[in-house]
């Protein structure tokens, strides 16, 4: 199977994706695919986009060698691909960069985005300040709240921050806002969408961003190890990351590759974003994917420790390769993420971001069922630093509970 044919002509992976978009929107959506994929064919946009790649971004980033996880876990050997070291520290800023730089060749002058945990509004707030473009960024009132220090973060960078106080005042709900923007200033504006989700052409044109993190891994491998990875391990909330690690080895079959969803406080308990595991055939947002949903098909409330993993929809890239059985999909809770997020802190020297802890955590179920001839690669889509606030009082909620229960206060689990 050759993965480049996907999506197909109508923006279709399998029976997934597509473009159930308003109207007013479909002139929008066929310009910029019209303009991605002349770009695509000029050189010239490709040494640009190059060039702020390692200037802007700092690529190539990282693969590093995980030598004291791959110790206590006494099995495969683990390495990071280091999408934390990028500027404004996560993956986000490869798809911001590229989207700008198509919206400034098509002469938009307004750049407007979503975000949920503001890493996806701060990348785009320093890629729109960088080629002078105004930039307004929705955010729901709840992430702003629990966000704080990358509101801040994008005030600096020049952007306006617009709260959104509706639904659940979350990631779907700036999706929303975002969405009627564009509607209405539809003329000189592009919104530069954060995931590999929505109307074709973003899940191709965000992948397509993303996909230089797999080929740099298979490049550095190969130097490293002289030979190609046999797991990949990345979380998926809309799916960027992971189908940007996964892309580039999609036709090496011996190549497994596992992605992490959120499993909140475990799936049984209904209160996660694990799509493959509670969601059904649904559309939000412009694709048609696996969709957490109320029996009467309303969008369910998700919950994860990590705002950046907190969504009812997943990628409908993601959605064709689990029903063909090419990409596995697991969870781990919010605890799991949590003990990761701490292990790799103390075992490493990195902190990483709670969404990456995800894909940790899985790396510290499987690298120890595996010999240790085996090379496992986990995408570190993120930093941790935005995180802080979150982990401290998740920790002190553990204290407490144990305190309550008359047991000594276990802190951080020490590896
Ligand atoms: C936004 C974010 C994610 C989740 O988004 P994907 O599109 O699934 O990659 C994961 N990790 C970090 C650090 C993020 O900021």
């Amino acid at each position: 199977m050759d993965p480049g044919q996907f999506p197909d002509k109508w923006g279709r992976f399998g029976q997934f994706g597509g473009k159930y978009a308003p109207e007013v929107l479909m002139p929008a959506l066929e310009e910029l695919e019209t303009h991605y994929l002349a770009l695509r064919e000029n050189p010239a946009f490709a040494a640009e986009l190059d060039l702020h790649l390692k200037e802007f971004v700092g690529r190539p980033s990282p693969l590093y060698f995980a030598e004291r996880m791959t110790k206590k876990c006494g099995g495969a050997k683990i390495y990071l691909k280091r999408e934390d070291l990028n500027h404004t520290g996560a993956h986000k800023i490869n798809n911001s960069l590229g989207q700008v730089l198509i919206a400034r060749h098509m002469g938009k002058k307004r750049i407007i985005a979503e975000t949920g945990a503001g890493q996806h509004g701060v990348a785009t707030a320093s890629a729109a300040a960088k080629f002078d473009m105004e930039c307004v960024i929705y955010m729901g009132r709840v992430d702003m709240e629990r966000q704080a220090p990358n509101v801040q973060r994008m005030h600096l960078l020049g952007a306006t921050v617009v709260p959104v106080e509706s639904g659940s005042r979350t990631l779907k709900d700036a999706i929303n806002e975002a969405i009627r923007d564009w509607v209405t200033n539809i003329g000189e504006t592009h919104y530069v969408f954060g995931s590999a989700l929505g109307p074709h052409p973003y899940p191709r044109i965000v992948r397509d961003f993303q996909k230089i993190i797999g080929e740099e891994t298979e490049r550095q491998m190969l130097e490293k190890e002289k030979r190609l990875p046999d797991y990949l391990v990345a979380c998926v909330g809309g799916g960027s990351n992971a189908i940007g690690m996964f892309y580039n080895f999609l036709d090496k079959p011996s190549v497994k590759m596992i992605g992490v969803e959120a499993g909140g406080h475990g799936v049984l308990t209904g209160l996660h974003a694990a799509r493959f595991a509670g969601g059904t055939l649904g559309v939000l947002h412009g694709a048609k994917s696996y969709v957490l949903q109320t029996k009467d098909g309303q969008i369910a409330e998700t919950h994860s420790i990590s705002a950046g993993l907190d969504y009812a929809n997943v990628g409908p890239e993601h959605a064709m390769y689990r029903d063909l059985g090419r990409i596995q999909y697991t969870s781990a809770t919010d605890e799991e993420a949590l003990d990761a997020f701490g292990q790799l802190s103390r075992l490493e020297g990195i902190i990483p971001a709670l969404e990456s802890s995800h894909a940790v955590a899985e790396a510290l179920r499987l690298a120890p069922t595996l010999s240790p001839d085996k090379l496992l690669v986990v995408n570190l889509s993120g930093r941790g630093d935005k995180d802080m606030a979150t982990v401290i009082a998740a920790m002190e909620e553990v204290k407490k509970t144990a305190a309550s229960k008359g047991a000594a206060a276990p802190g951080m689990p020490r590896p």
